[in-house]
């Protein structure tokens, strides 16, 4: 096992830097990946000095996507970090890991993506239905603010028009 887990960080959070593995439980239902940052600090997201005074910890259980036939979560140890920045005015913060979690995400980033696209394609309770099929326990209306969530597409870019399609058919004015 510990010449497995640092390749298992490559493995499970291929687009994430930033996480530590620590180890790997599974019982019947659960796969439960114990993590953490890898940071030794980070910036505030009130003023964004940089901190590494970490006043508390604690664990996240965010739900990722599920790994033969198991539900997956992360047991993610997580530290509070207070802002020395007297003229902050958020004294304390919480770590992210970005692109794995966010603040009161009960999944991680990319199960959500997968749950959005899911609402974007099947929007409401039949969105909802199909993310039960992958033992994500989801509302209808959690579905649908997903989608909303989702930002905007980006504008078409402006088509160049041929001179064909200009060219009246012959016979007109
Ligand atoms: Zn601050």
């Amino acid at each position: 096992m510990d010449d497995l887990v640092p390749r298992l960080e490559g493995l499970l959070f291929p687009s994430v830097s930033g996480v530590a593995v620590l180890s790997i439980e599974v019982d019947i239902e659960w796969v439960t990946v114990r993590a953490k940052s890898s940071a030794a600090g980070h910036s505030c997201p009130g003023c964004g000095g940089w901190s590494t005074r970490v006043h508390s910890s604690y664990l996240r259980f965010p739900v990722d996507g599920p790994v033969g036939g198991r539900r997956v979560r992360l047991s993610l140890q997580v530290r509070g970090f207070l802002c020395g920045n007297s003229s902050c005015g958020r004294r304390t913060f919480v770590e992210q890991i970005a692109g794995l979690t966010r603040r009161h995400g009960r999944w991680t980033e990319r199960l959500r993506e997968v749950l959005a696209s899911v609402g974007l394609a099947m929007a409401g309770r039949a969105g909802a239905r199909l993310a039960g099929v992958f033992g994500v326990s989801v509302s209808r209306s959690t579905v649908l603010r997903m989608v909303e969530e989702l930002p905007d597409p980006e504008p078409p870019a402006p088509r160049v028009v041929g001179v064909d399609e200009y060219a009246m058919p012959k016979g007109r004015v």
